[in-house]
């Protein structure tokens, strides 16, 4: 075994999407010690300015501001982020190698076919990396990427998450990012190739200043609905569990 487990694991289809949904959450989890990670499934080669390798680096950049622990990126073709065998073998790999006890996942509806692609793919890796057999059955033609994984101990993560702003949906719960609004911006800024003011493909990306007004309005609104400055917004499938009905948070009159 290598590094030590991650807490948390944040997955997404495109370099930048972490920064947007949920930069202040695993933010806001480093400041308390816990170690944080991203997976993005896919390099940006699609993306309208810059190249993967600028991507690579600027990717590396805005970890490094976000505190995170590790960051990969997968191979899988961009724009094409498909639910395959395949690339649910690629994730419950890192998932076996991470070890993480939260996951969080795009949530499953949005305009990108790529986002709630990834939602369900990244459900589906997560069952997988917990399968004890997956890989090792005798005499299956499961292909060399399941045995890879098979030489790796099982694990599912204990909880996922869905990062759920893209999408007009009310949250189960926000995480107050008040404290790491800022720095989440400035992770999202080291994006350089893609949101720095530049001439190539204006129109299509907004401007620093616009970014900054669109992240304020968003992150007002959620943190609104729980009494806070700035918030991110989650949906959980499960329902909560109260030890302390005199301890919940936020006022309801
Ligand atoms: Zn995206």
């Amino acid at each position: 075994m290598s590094a030590p487990a991650l807490d948390v694991l944040a997955l997404a289809a495109h370099r930048d999407d972490v920064e947007q949904t949920c930069g202040g959450t695993l933010l806001r989890m480093a400041g308390r010690g816990l170690r944080t990670g991203i997976l993005d499934l896919t390099q940006g080669e699609m993306g309208t300015r810059g190249s993967a390798d600028d991507r690579a680096r600027e990717a590396a950049d805005a970890a490094r501001i976000l505190k995170a622990s590790f960051r990969q990126a997968l191979d899988i073709p961009d724009g094409r982020v498909e639910n395959s065998w395949e690339n649910r073998l690629k994730i419950a790999r890192v998932i076996r190698e991470q070890r993480p006890r939260v996951l969080i996942l795009p949530y499953w509806k949005g305009r990108h076919p790529d986002h709630y692609t990834a939602s369900t793919l990244g459900y589906e890796a997560a069952f997988l990396a917990g399968l004890r057999k997956l890989g090792n059955t005798p005499g299956s033609s499961t292909g060399a990427a399941a045995e890879a994984l098979a030489q790796l101990a099982p694990h599912r993560p204990f909880k996922i998450i869905y990062a759920s702003v893209y999408y007009d949906v009310r949250p189960s719960f926000v995480v107050d990012i008040t404290d790491q609004f800022e720095v989440r911006l400035q992770a999202l800024m080291a994006y350089k190739s893609q949101y720095a003011d530049q001439s190539a493909g204006s129109g299509l990306f907004p401007q620093e200043k616009e970014i900054r007004s669109r992240l304020e309005s968003m992150a007002s609104f959620y943190g609104l609905l729980a009494g806070v400055k700035y918030a991110e917004p989650f949906v959980q499938k499960e329902v909560g569990l109260v030890d302390d009905i005199t301890a919940i948070p936020v006022s309801s009159i």
